[in-house]
Parts: C-alpha cells; sequence; structure tokens
C-alpha cells in the first residue's frame, strides 16, 4: 500500500490509509491542519480519524476535522479518551508518571474506544503505552506498516521515547513512563514492521535495524 504522509514543515505527521470505503486518518497534527488533511484526501471520503494518543500536536486539528466530516468515525484508546476530555488524574493502579506535554483536550469525543487487538478496517490496534499512559499503535496487516504515533521518532534519528534525543528531544521530555515506553518499542520490534511510520520524521523502510539500535539507545 502507498503511504499517505502530510506533514507541517517535516515536522508533524497525520496519514491517510485506504479502505474499501474510504480513508482512516491517523492523527490531526498541529491546530490549523484540518486543510492540508483534506487536501491530501483529494476528494475521496474520510470514514475515520484514529489518534494515536492525546497530545496537542496530534490531536490539534481534530474539531476542524470533525466539522467538516459529518458522521466522521473518531477512535482513540479508551485510556487516552480521558486525556482527551481533559481529565488527568492517574488511576491508583497506574505507574505513577508525571503527565508530560499538552494536552489541550478537544469538544469532539470518541465514537469508539478502542483496546489492543481491535480492528479499524485494516489495521490492527497495537497497545503501546509509555509516552502517553494509553498510548496506541496501528499495524497496517496488509503490508506490515507500522503507524507508530511518537512510541518512535525518526526526526533526527530513529528513537524511542525512553531516553531523550538530543536532536529532537521534544517525544521523550513529553513522556509518562520511560520505562513503559521502552517496554512498548521492543513489543512494536516484535511485530516486524516493514515500514515504520511515525508522528514525526520520515516513513522509514525496512526498519529493523535502526529499531534496535535506537532500543539499545533506549536502555542505555
Ligand atoms: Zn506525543
Amino acid at each position: 500500500m502507498p503511504v499517505t504522509r502530510v506533514s507541517r514543515f517535516g515536522f508533524v505527521n497525520a496519514y491517510l490509509i485506504e479502505e474499501d470505503d474510504g480513508l482512516t486518518v491517523v492523527d490531526t497534527m498541529l491546530p490549523r491542519s484540518a486543510k492540508a488533511i483534506l487536501s491530501a484526501a483529494g476528494g475521496r471520503p474520510i470514514r475515520r480519524i484514529a489518534l494515536t494518543h492525546a497530545h496537542g500536536d496530534h490531536v490539534g486539528s481534530l474539531d476542524a476535522l470533525a466539522a467538516a466530516l459529518p458522521g466522521v468515525e473518531v477512535l482513540i484508546s479508551a485510556r487516552d479518551a480521558r486525556l482527551l476530555a481533559k481529565d488527568k488524574t492517574l488511576a491508583p493502579d497506574e505507574q505513577q508518571g508525571k503527565l508530560r506535554g499538552s494536552y489541550p483536550g478537544t469538544k469532539t469525543r470518541a465514537s469508539r474506544e478502542l483496546a489492543h487487538g481491535d480492528r479499524i478496517g485494516s489495521l490492527e490496534v497495537v497497545a503501546a503505552p509509555g509516552h502517553t499512559p494509553g498510548h496506541v499503535a496501528f499495524f497496517d496487516t496488509r503490508d506490515g506498516t507500522l503507524y507508530c504515533g511518537d512510541a518512535y521518532s525518526t526526526l533526527g534519528g530513529v528513537a524511542t521515547t525512553a531516553k531523550v534525543n538530543p536532536r529532537f528531544p521534544l517525544p521523550a521530555a513529553a513522556t509518562w513512563h520511560r520505562p513503559t515506553a521502552l517496554e512498548s518499542a521492543r513489543a512494536l520490534r516484535a511485530l516486524e514492521p516493514t515500514r515504520l511510520a511515525p508522528g514525526h520524521g520520515k516513513v522509514v523502510d525496512s526498519p529493523a535495524g535502526v529499531m534496535d539500535a535506537a532500543i539499545a539507545r533506549g536502555a542505555g
């Protein structure tokens, strides 16, 4: 499958994924990105918006897109749905990490809350907590593309969020619980993705080696 990446300044990405009935949008970037996403769709119907997590640079244009797309399905993990509603409490049985980064919330609510193993068309939902408590990745079962959100970023070199990458510190600096993020990075690597499509940076083909190196650095 061709990967359609919509990017603002090469810094933050959304993706358009083809399905039989139309498109799934993964993440919505910063505010004022709806136009770029709609224009990349080129008139093809957008059926679903699937969010990897509730940070402001991933949900920034959700309200604008939902307004432009009546009836669109909005999907986020049950855990990060609470952050989308600006509920920043941690459950007693959760890792008591600090919620870092921006959680501006949205007026739009999820129409379906996601759990590990759910399907969104051809995408399989893979729990990848750590960067946020309810962060998920989406694995395209047709071709092995992994839409990994901020579990890995490729800007300034492929990195996990378990350790600050001095060339692009933002994702690790905005991370809730780094040991959990490292575990998730390992779980995503075990999927043997053929392509890594991150929230920040370029799409990387055949990413096994660079993911291994990123995990090793994250653990170091
Ligand atoms: Zn993030």
